[in-house]
């Protein structure tokens, strides 16, 4: 006959075998770096959202009061790329595409003047390198590269871009004759 502390002893022991096994350090380790990248995610979350609700609101840069991780960047953009493209990041990253191009980047284009810059891609948001993820287009050149990337449902990259014909019509004959069988009646801008 045992005495009580021993049975007590004997049914812990056997309860241990019986449970799952307890967590590795390495499994610990996962988790608690998951719950910080969780934690983390929402913060930068938050964060963009109270930026881009102040530039809706006033217009205010969301990096007005510096500059921020490259996170809350893509998470600005993914929320509402104006107030992305109203950052002072992006300001300084288009002025320097556009110093650095002296033209539109279209190789047989000569427009010099009213450059506008766009992405090549989108995954280096927050973190793009000028005369690499960047390009400078004038705007029908622009509106030439935003109609094919439409067309092919994908970015297009440098190189097809910088092959655009600069003197091909933005709207070619065809279509507009297809676009207006289709209405029967004048084209107006926002049928293009
Ligand atoms: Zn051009």
């Amino acid at each position: 006959m045992s005495r009580p502390s021993d049975r007590s002893l004997q049914e812990a022991m056997r309860a241990r075998r019986q449970a799952k096994p307890l967590l590795t350090v390495e499994e610990l380790r996962q988790r608690e770096a998951q719950r910080e990248t969780g934690r983390e995610r929402a913060e930068t979350e938050n964060e963009a959202a109270r930026l881009v609700a102040l530039w809706r609101r006033a217009g205010t840069p969301v990096d007005v009061v510096g500059v921020l991780a490259p996170p809350v960047y893509r998470a600005i953009f993914a929320l509402d790329r104006d107030a992305y493209h109203g950052s002072r990041h992006w300001a300084r990253k288009a002025k320097a595409q556009r110093s650095a191009a002296s033209g539109c980047e279209v190789e047989r284009c000569d427009e010099r003047a009213e450059l506008t810059v766009r992405h090549l891609g989108q995954r280096l948001l927050g973190q793009e390198q000028v005369g690499v993820d960047l390009i400078a287009l004038c705007e029908s050149c622009a509106r030439r590269a935003d109609r094919q990337t439409r067309a092919l449902g994908r970015s297009l990259s440098r190189g097809e871009i910088a092959r655009l014909d600069p003197h091909r019509p933005l709207y070619d004959p065809d279509a507009i004759a297809a676009l207006k069988s289709r209405y029967a009646r004048p084209l107006r801008r926002s049928d293009l």
